[in-house]
């Protein structure tokens, strides 16, 4: 069954539900408040299980929904569907004036942050008089169409359902595009998408931002629901039990927050009935039964309910290959001088007292396959990061192409036509092949959040991944497009990060050691596939301490030992110069 075909089923089954002759009125309010829960795990979802940051400040932007329509409705006669609008605005911004501060914490910090601004909102809001103190703000008017009011609970089920499910399609939509995949990318692959121009720090305000906007959505809900808002449901026990729903559920699924939110409400229901039988007559001793069954489910079923349940379906997407006879428009750029494409010139980088890479210069030609090899600890990743911009020099130049490019940016040198692999491989395990190398192309592509979450993106997406889909095939793993990175050999995965780079389009070609892990044919194939891009006009620049690959490959060879340059030549020449065989070849003999 397809994914539409699904949630229209879904939606057709919630529409019908409260039309069950018979149906216990309290059950329908469980319901409302699962759809509410729903809301905001969901937001949880993309944050927490998708973003990797974990919030423990959800209830407050809640609060924020709620306050803001109660206030406008009641003191100022607004119409709750005018203030819907403001509502959305008023989380909205809170989140990017707390997200701005919050989400560059990382580690513990993060949720610690999150849980002291939550705090510190619920007694506000329990504290200004404009919001009523602890008796909060009451008499606030139902949702009304024409003259329908939502008066019971019965009514406003729709409302909120509708909420969920239109929540719902728009994540979805937002989670399988451009941007999506930058976010996907934040909690395992943000160095990699970083490289590629994913601007990683703005993903996750915009995370920030969207799951705060669904709880401000969830909060105007409440307010218009209840007919009140008052501090208590906006604390930080709202706040454990939401993060509680999204891990019950599956913190990395859409649909997982929705079904933690109906597991976690009905359960909390159950536990209010029994324990104060078994306990006595104290109250919200649920919580604690939470916190026990949250430290159980971290250890025993890290991914929650939702990909369990689906597992155990029969169900198995498949995925449609994307058409590659569709174009990508090159990126444009200026044709590079005469001369030399990458030029280093007394390269130097210390890292305290260590001189990785000491007063080195060389050049890369156009059309040459250069490689840069020495013992381990020689200084060459570090120059590979030099020249990517992923570390500052301490002193000397880069240029590409005629320009200085010492201080640029990652994503600027990549734009010039520079890309990269990385030696520890750095792909996002939990997305696929595709959908990795797609990663490539991202600078190429226009589309944005708004754009992605309406399926206006869908011209740009498709040129994106018809061209990683072509990268992946030159490289030779069109069998496994759409197999999860993480499922791959190693030597696969590093195959994978050229496919990516290429997407790239580069002029120059920087790969960190790509024939480790490879098998005798692969590593065959790879070096053919470099020679054909040398002869298609591209530059390489490579890593390798397969001695017989680099001999048989590089046009030239420069040599590192101790950060420093010690010899440059043909092949030829380098194997048998004593000064290599001394530091280096001796040792790989
Ligand atoms: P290679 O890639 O040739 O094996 P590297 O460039 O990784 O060598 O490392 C060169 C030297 O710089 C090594 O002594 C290494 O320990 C040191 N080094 C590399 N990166 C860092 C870093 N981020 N901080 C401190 N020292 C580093
Ligand atoms: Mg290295």
């Amino acid at each position: 069954m397809s994914q539409r075909l699904s949630i229209l089923v879904f939606a057709l089954v919630m529409a019908a539900l409260p039309l069950i002759p018979e149906m216990p009125p309290f059950w329908i309010v469980l319901l409302d408040n699962i759809g509410l829960s729903a809301l905001v795990a969901m937001g949880l979802v993309l944050l927490t299980g998708v973003g990797g940051l974990t919030s423990f400040g959800q209830a407050a932007f809640c609060g924020f929904g709620a306050y803001t329509t109660a206030v406008l409705t009641t003191q100022y006669g607004l119409s709750p569907w005018l203030s819907l609008p403001a509502s959305l605005v008023v989380s909205g911004v809170a989140a990017v004036i707390l997200g701005v501060v919050t989400v560059r914490l990382s580690g513990h910090y993060l949720p610690l942050g999150t849980l002291a601004w939550g705090i510190g909102l619920y007694y506000l809001f329990s504290k200004l008089e404009f919001l009523g103190r602890n008796d909060g703000i009451t008499q606030i008017p139902p949702l009304q169409i024409g003259h329908f009011k939502m008066l019971d609970a019965g009514t406003i089920y729709y409302a909120i359902w509708f909420a969920v499910i239109v929540s719902a399609i728009l994540t979805l939509n937002l989670l399988d595009s451009r941007t999506g995949r930058g976010i996907r990318a934040l909690r395992r692959g943000h160095v990699a998408a970083e490289a590629f121009g994913v601007k990683t720090a703005r993903a996750k305000l915009l995370v920030f931002v969207y799951a705060a906007v669904l709880a401000g959505l969830s909060g105007w809900l409440y307010a218009h629901f209840q007919r009140a808002a008052t501090p208590t449901p906006f604390g930080a026990q709202a706040d454990i039990e939401y993060l509680f729903v999204a891990v019950v559920g599956g913190a990395g699924y859409v649909w997982g927050g929705v079904l933690g939110a109906a597991i976690v409400v009905i359960l909390k229901e159950v536990l209010q009935g029994y324990l104060p039988l078994i306990f006595g007559g104290q109250g919200q001793l649920e919580i604690i039964v939470f916190g026990i069954m949250l430290v159980a489910l971290v250890q025993f079923a890290p991914s929650g309910v939702w990909p369990w349940l689906t597992g155990l379906l029969p169900l198995k997407s498949r995925l449609r290959r994307p058409d590659t006879s569709i174009a990508l428009s090159a990126p444009v750029r200026a044709a590079p001088p005469p001369g030399p494409l990458l030029r280093i010139d007394n390269a130097r980088k210390q890292f305290g007292g260590v001189t990785a890479v000491n007063n080195v210069s060389f050049e890369v030609g156009a059309r040459e396959i250069l490689a840069l090899i020495g013992p381990n600890g020689a200084g060459k990743s570090t120059t590979f990061n030099l020249i990517t911009g992923v570390l500052k020099a301490t002193s000397g130049t880069v240029s590409f192409a005629g320009q200085p490019i010492i201080d640029a940016p990652p994503q600027a040198i990549t734009q010039l036509g520079i890309s990269r692999t990385f030696q520890h491989v750095k792909l996002v395990p939990d997305m696929t092949v595709l959908e990795n190398v797609a990663i490539g192309a991202h600078l190429r592509g226009r589309s944005g959040a708004i754009a992605s979450m309406l399926r206006l993106d869908r011209a740009d997406e498709a040129r994106l991944l018809a061209e990683a889909t072509r990268q992946i095939e030159r490289v030779g793993l069109g069998d496994q497009i759409d197999q999860l990175a993480g499922s791959l050999s190693l030597g696969q995965q590093r195959i994978v990060e050229i496919a990516r780079a290429l997407c790239v389009n580069p002029m120059l070609l920087l790969l960190d050691e790509p024939a480790a892990g490879l098998r005798h044919m692969e590593k065959q194939r790879l070096a053919t596939l470099l020679r054909q891009l040398r002869d298609g006009g591209m530059s390489v620049l490579l890593v390798e301490h397969d001695m017989g690959f680099v001999m048989d490959l590089a046009d030239r060879i420069v040599v590192l030992d101790f950060g420093t340059r010690i010899a440059e030549g043909t092949p030829e020449a380098i194997k048998t110069n004593p000064d290599v065989i001394k530091a280096y070849l001796g040792a790989v003999a």
